[in-house]
């Protein structure tokens, strides 16, 4: 027979497993709201490219799909470290959430918050697929465009190091419409939502070196037709 002890502790762990996650971080306040921001830099994304650019803390990046349905992979390192970049698995584990959503930071491989998204006129990103990648293996150069490449091009474009393995630097995919399709976790693979002029507002937490890519795939997933995308950033 069970004490009464164990039957109250049993109890409490039962009523604690109800309680909504807590939440394991605190975001630092922006010093200047977006509003009070100037348009310092306005960097096209042509189609099946990528492009990079160094925000310093509270600066923000404004990423624009001006036709549309377009994909745009979102990485992010560290400014002295191409070893700490924004990691997908670490978003959706610190947020408990499956879905990049405005309010909610991006975190790196060890944790910490380097960005977050502050307006979003579309609300569907994806946090689940790796870059595309014309199924490169190392050392086999791939035959059409892809994300991983282009990320790497664009860290070059920049002097950023490339790390030693981009294989292993997964985006955010912001404007990718692969959502969780039923409780047996399959996922749909589905047209962007965004409509041309549709953006997202990122402010850096901390330093940041960013690259996003114009996704190349031909798929669905871009509307079956690669475009241009637009990053501006505000200081
Ligand atoms: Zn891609």
């Amino acid at each position: 027979m069970k004490s009464r002890r164990s039957l109250l502790a049993a109890a409490a762990l039962a009523a604690q497993a109800q309680q909504p996650p807590r939440p394991t971080f605190t975001i630092r306040p922006a010093s200047v709201p977006f509003s009070e921001q100037k348009l310092a830099q306005s960097i096209p994304i042509p189609k099946q490219s990528g492009r990079g650019v160094v925000l310093m803390r509270d600066q923000r990046l404004k990423v624009i799909t001006p036709r549309g349905k377009q994909i745009g992979d979102l990485f992010a390192f560290v400014q002295n470290s191409n070893d700490e970049f924004i990691a997908p698995a670490y978003t959706i584990t610190r947020n408990r959430n499956i879905y990049l959503k405005t309010g909610r930071p991006m975190f790196s491989n060890y944790g910490t918050p380097l960005l977050i998204m502050e307006e979003d006129t579309v609300g569907r990103h994806d946090l689940l697929y790796p870059a595309c990648s014309g199924s490169q293996r190392p050392g086999v150069p791939a035959k059409i465009p892809n994300c991983r490449d282009n990320m790497q091009a664009a860290l070059r474009a920049i002097n950023f190091p490339v790390p030693e393995h981009p294989e292993i630097v997964h985006p955010h995919n912001l404007f990718q419409n692969t959502p969780i399709a039923n409780l047996d976790g399959q996922l749909d693979f589905l047209e962007p939502l965004a409509k041309p002029g549709d953006y997202v507002v990122i402010r850096a937490l901390e330093n940041v070196v960013v690259v996003v890519t114009a996704c190349s795939s031909p798929s669905i997933v871009n509307g079956n037709d690669p475009k241009e995308l637009l990053m501006e950033v505000y200081a």
